[in-house]
């Protein structure tokens, strides 16, 4: 079962997700979503902007380390502002693996370009293992 967030709960994890910082903000001048300076095919941004999911429903759903939680609790996670950043639909579809364009094309995030606050959620929510999956130490 998948609990949807009361919408006070999205519309603040969309504005933390639009007030985060960019690693490179700017690429050919034109201002650079959360995920561009990390696609390795250098693809500029397109679309709309919205807010993209480090960890997503999915992946939490079947994340051992929370097995046994409410799908409430789940929902609670997944909404948590400090999992949201901003991505441009053309990266947050790479990003989550929607529209793969091929060997060595998918968007791969090393964990040390985490911000400060997703390694706090990481640590205070107890998915250690599943952000070493997800986000490769090289
Ligand atoms: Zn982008």
């Amino acid at each position: 079962m998948i609990v949807k967030p009361p919408p006070e709960l999205s519309s603040q994890f969309h504005e933390q997700a639009m007030r985060r910082e960019r690693p490179v903000p700017f690429i050919a001048e034109a201002p650079a979503c959360w995920l561009a300076s990390f696609d390795p095919l250098k693809r500029l941004c397109k679309g709309k902007w919205e807010a993209f999911h480090f960890f997503g429903k999915q992946e939490l759903r079947n994340c051992p380390e929370l097995r046994g939680l409410t799908p409430e609790e789940l929902m609670l996670i997944e909404w948590d502002a400090r999992n949201a950043g901003p991505g441009c639909v053309e990266h947050h579809r790479r990003f989550d693996n929607l529209a793969d364009a091929g060997p060595g094309s998918a968007l791969v995030v090393p964990r040390s370009s985490l911000p400060a606050d997703v390694e706090e959620f990481i640590a205070e929510r107890g998915i250690p293992c599943l952000a070493e999956r997800r986000f490769p130490l090289c």
